[in-house]
Formats: structure tokens, sequence, C-alpha cells
């Protein structure tokens, strides 16, 4: 991975800036001093349940303001992340952070909400994954139940074996498992029947199709929501932007939905101010 993606890692720098090398160089410090600066932030994109239409959970996205380049997107620095190692901390600060502010949900009246963590690869092969998971959720006293760890198919399928222990164990612990971007990664029906997963995210790329007319995006949907349904996993629909995405996810019989069309991802004090308004879609 790190190998494939060496040269869009620095691409932020230097297509938004036309940075010099050394500004490229700087990069790793910046990241080094980010998480001591306070310069993280994680935000809440709601997730909704299509049969009562409310709100029942959230995932957490990390968001970096540099001082000086401002909003920088996950999807460049968490590989630099874990390019040199920091993912370890970062990611430890994420799922305390996630956990902190769920059961703070919790205290404003919004019990059982559940908060979703995005796991990288380098995390899930962390000997210490399941000690840092625990101690997370027992740090912050959130109940298991309501952490769920979100993982592409890619980590898992790397070294099936392993994952299924690392997976039963952080089941066992109670925590819910997710598979991030499905469809879009090497899964094998066969695995998908035996990890302890207990969620299909389906990627956003088919909704977009569903937008467009595409008539396989939408078989895939509908497939995917239909096997989800019939292995007894719940399913999610990720990158809903219309009202016609999200009629069409009802119609198939999705579980819950996640997009801009219900809202955008929010810093927690905006969320809390939307589920005071008890919305429903
Ligand atoms: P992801 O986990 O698949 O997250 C979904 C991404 O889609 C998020 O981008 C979200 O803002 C975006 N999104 C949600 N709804 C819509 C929609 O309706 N339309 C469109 N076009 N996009 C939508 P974001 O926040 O930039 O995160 C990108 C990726 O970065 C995430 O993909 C995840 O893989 C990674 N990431 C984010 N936060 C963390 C973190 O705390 N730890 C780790 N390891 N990775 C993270
Ligand atoms: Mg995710
Ligand atoms: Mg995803
Ligand atoms: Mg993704």
């Amino acid at each position: 991975r790190a190998k494939s993606s060496g040269a869009k890692q620095y691409s932020f720098y230097s297509s938004d800036m036309n940075a010099r090398g050394d500004e490229l160089l700087s990069l790793e410090a910046d990241l080094r001093r980010a998480l001591s600066n306070d310069e993280f932030h994680l935000e809440y994109q709601p997730q909704v349940d299509l049969t009562s239409g409310s709100i029942i959970g959230a995932e957490a996205l990390i968001r970096w303001v540099h001082p000086a380049h401002g909003l920088i997107s996950p999807v460049d620095f968490v590989p630099m992340l874990e390019k040199t190692g920091l993912i370890d901390t970062v990611g430890e600060w994420v799922m305390h952070q996630a956990c902190e502010d769920c059961r703070a949900w919790h205290a404003a009246g919004f019990a059982q909400l559940r908060v979703s963590v995005n796991v990288s690869a380098l995390q899930f092969n962390d000997v210490e994954l399941l000690g840092k998971v625990r101690r997370a959720i027992e740090e912050e006293a959130l109940p298991a139940e309501l952490l769920e760890l979100e993982l592409t198919e890619n980590i898992v399928m790397r070294d099936p074996q392993g994952a299924t222990e690392i997976l039963q164990a952080l089941h066992s612990m109670g925590v819910r498992i997710a598979v991030d971007d499905f469809g879009t990664g090497y899964s094998s029906m066969a695995y998908l029947k035996t990890f302890p997963i207990d969620v299909l995210k389906i990627d956003q790329t088919f909704m977009r199709g569903v937008e467009i007319g595409d008539s396989s995006d939408a078989a895939i949907v509908e497939a995917s929501v239909l096997f989800a349904r019939k292995l007894g996993l719940e399913v999610v629909a990720e990158g809903v932007e219309t009202r016609a995405q999200l009629d069409f996810l009802r119609d198939c019989g999705c579980h819950l939905a996640q997009g801009f069309f219900m809202s955008r991802p929010l810093p927690q004090a905006k969320l809390l101010a939307l589920l005071r308004t008890h919305p429903s879609w």
C-alpha cells in the first residue's frame, strides 16, 4: 500500500500549494505536532434508521485543520499517519474521543446512540489493538455494544485466518464490526459467511450510479441489501445525497443510510443541536 500510494501522499501540498521540497518534508513534522497542538478534531455523520426515520448513531471522521494550510482531508493525511507510524497514537486518540463524545450524547438524553470508528490496516494489525479498544471503552465507560469498528474488505482479506481471530476477540468484548466500502475491494463470500461481522456498508460509488440511473449499480445495491439481510447482517448505504436514493433504499429494504441528504459530518456541538430537533427522514 505504502509503495503504490507514495506519489499521491504529497499531492495536496504539491497541487494545492505549489510547494517546494522542504515544505513537503515539513509535513511529517507538522503531523507530529498536530496532536499536541489540538489540530485534530472529530466530526460525526448521522446514521439514519430507514424504518423509523431517526438517527440511531454516527460515524466519527477525523479532521485536521493545519495552522497554515487549513482543512486537510483524511484521504490525504491518514496514509501519511500510517507511513510515519503516527496512526498508533492518533488512532488511539480517535477511539477515546469518539467513546467520550458518544457518552455525551447519552448524557444529553439521546440514549443508546452508537458510534462507529474507522480502523486502518496498520491499526488492525497492531498487536495491541484489543487492549487499546478495551481501554477506550472502559476508561470512557461506554457499553461495548455501542462501539462499532469499520474495516475495509481488503484489511480482513489479507490474512483471513488471523483476521478471524481478532474479529472474534473484538466480538467477545461486545464490540460491533462493520465492513466499510463494501463492494469495492476483494471479498470472498466464503469468508463473509464465516467472519464474525455485524454490518455491511455499501460503498457510495454505487449510490452515485443509482442517482444517474445506472441499472447495474441499482442492481448491485439491491443485491447487496438482500445478501446482507439473508446472512443476518445489518446493511448501511453510504453516500445518500438525494430523496430519490433514499426512497430507492427503503424499497430495497436497506436498514440504515448515511449521506449528505440527511446530514454532512458535523462537529460534536452541531450534532447535538441537530439531535435536539429530533429530525426524521
Ligand atoms: P469512509 O469511512 O468510507 O467515510 C465516508 C466518507 O464519505 C467521508 O469522507 C464522508 O465525509 C464522505 N461522505 C459521507 N456522505 C457523503 C455523501 O453523501 N456524498 C459524498 N460525496 N461523500 C460523503 P471523509 O470524512 O473525507 O473520510 C474519508 C476516509 O478517510 C474515510 O472513508 C475513512 O476511510 C478515512 N478516515 C476518516 N476518519 C478516519 C479515522 O478517524 N481513522 C482512520 N483510520 N481513517 C479515517
Ligand atoms: Mg467509514
Ligand atoms: Mg465507506
Ligand atoms: Mg472509504
